[in-house]
C-alpha cells in the first residue's frame, strides 16, 4: 500500500505573482497523480511537541506574530507569509508525521507527502528558501524519538543543498544526511567537506550541466555504499524536481527516467534494511510540465515496489 497525504489547505500558502514556489505546482502533482491506485489520506497540523524537536518555541511565536491578515509579510527575499501560511506548514509537517506513523505501524509500506510549502531550506531559527518548517528533519526526529527506531536515513536529490534538513540534522548521530545538489548554486552550502557532529551528513555537490550520468555514478560509487552501510529502519526522501533539465531556476540537465532510476534505487535500499519503509516528501520543482512528469514517475515507482 502507497499512502499519499495532501490537503487542500495546502493551497491558502500563496506566495506574491510570479514568485516560482506557487500554488499551481500542487495543481499539477495532484493532476499527475490523479486515478492512480493510491490510498488518500487528509493529514491533521502538526503539534508543537512535534515541531519543538526541531524549531525552538521562540521561532513558533515569531512566525505567528509575523503572519499577516491579509497580503504578504515578507520574511526574507524570496520567503514570506499569506494568512493560510502556518496552516499550510503546520499541515505539510503532520503529514509527514503520518507517513511515518503509517509506515513504521505497518498501515502502508511507503508514502508520498504532496504538501507545501517545502521544507529543506528551514533552519533551526531562520525560515528562507520558501521553507517555514524543516519538515523532513521534523519527520526524522518522529521517528527516532516517538518511535524508537534506531537509525534513520534521509536522502535529499533536490538541486538545492538542504542546508536546513543538514542544520536541524548536524548534532543527530542516529541520523545520516545525504544531499545531492548543483555548485555553485544558492544557498552556497553543501561543499563535500560538511560531515556532522559525527560523521553523519554526506554532501555530494555536482557541475552545473551536470546530466544524470554524473549522478547516477555518484550514487552508484559513493552514495549507496554509504546508506547500505548505514542500514536504516526507515528511508526518507527529500523529493525535489529541480534537477530536471527544464527546470528555470537551476541547471542541472536531469530526465524523468533519472528520478525514476533513484526512486528505485531507494525502494532498494528500504527493502534491504528497512522493510521497505520509504517516505518521501515533495520539496522543489519549478517548471509544471516537468514537475508533474517527475513527481508522478517518482510515485508510480513507489507504488510498483511496494512489495519489493
Ligand atoms: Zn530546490
Amino acid at each position: 500500500m502507497t499512502l499519499l497525504l495532501t490537503h487542500p489547505d495546502a493551497d491558502r500558502h500563496e506566495n506574491p505573482p510570479g514568485h516560482p514556489e506557487q500554488v499551481a505546482r500542487l495543481e499539477a502533482v495532484r493532476a499527475a497523480l490523479d486515478g492512480m491506485d493510491l490510498t488518500r489520506e487528509s493529514p491533521q497540523e502538526a503539534p508543537d511537541a512535534a515541531l519543538l524537536r526541531c524549531h525552538p518555541q521562540r521561532y513558533l511565536d515569531a512566525l505567528a506574530a509575523a503572519q499577516p491578515a491579509e497580503g504578504w509579510a515578507q520574511l526574507d527575499a524570496d520567503t514570506s507569509l499569506s494568512p493560510g501560511s502556518l496552516r499550510a506548514a503546520r499541515l505539510a509537517a503532520g503529514a509527514a508525521l503520518r507517513a511515518v506513523d503509517a509506515v513504521v505501524e505497518g498501515d502502508a509500506r511507503n508514502a508520498f507527502v504532496a504538501m507545501r510549502p517545502p521544507g529543506h531550506h528551514a533552519e533551526t531559527e531562520t525560515p528562507m528558501g520558501f521553507c517555514l518548517f524543516g519538515t523532513v528533519a521534523i519527520a526524522a526526529k518522529h521517528a527516532l524519538d516517538h518511535h524508537g527506531l534506531g537509525r534513520v536515513a534521509v536522502v535529499d536529490f533536490d538541486v538545492h543543498h538542504g542546508n536546513g534538513t543538514q542544520d536541524l540534522l548536524w548534532d543527530e548521530p542516529r541520523s545520516l544526511f545525504v544531499s545531492t545538489h548543483q555548485s555553485p548554486l544558492w544557498p552556497g552550502t553543501g561543499a563535500a567537506g560538511e560531515t556532522g557532529a559525527h560523521d553523519n551528513v554526506m554532501n555530494v555537490p555536482l557541475p552545473p550541466n551536470s546530466d544524470g550520468r554524473v549522478f547516477r555514478a555518484r550514487m552508484q560509487d559513493d552514495i549507496l555504499p554509504r546508506l547500505n552501510a548505514f542500514a536504516p529502519d526507515l528511508v526518507l526522501v527529500s523529493a525535489g524536481f529541480d534537477a530536471h533539465a527544464d527546470d528555470p531556476l537551476a541547471q542541472l540537465t536531469w530526465t524523468t527516467e533519472d528520478f525514476v532510476w533513484v526512486t528505485e534505487r531507494l525502494c532498494d535500499l528500504a527493502h534491504a534494511h528497512a522493510g521497505g519503509r520509504l517516505v518521501s516528501c515533495l520539496e522543489g520543482g519549478y517548471d509544471l510540465d516537468a514537475l508533474a512528469d517527475a513527481a508522478g514517475a517518482h510515485v508510480d515507482v513507489l507504488r510498483r515496489r511496494e512489495n519489493g
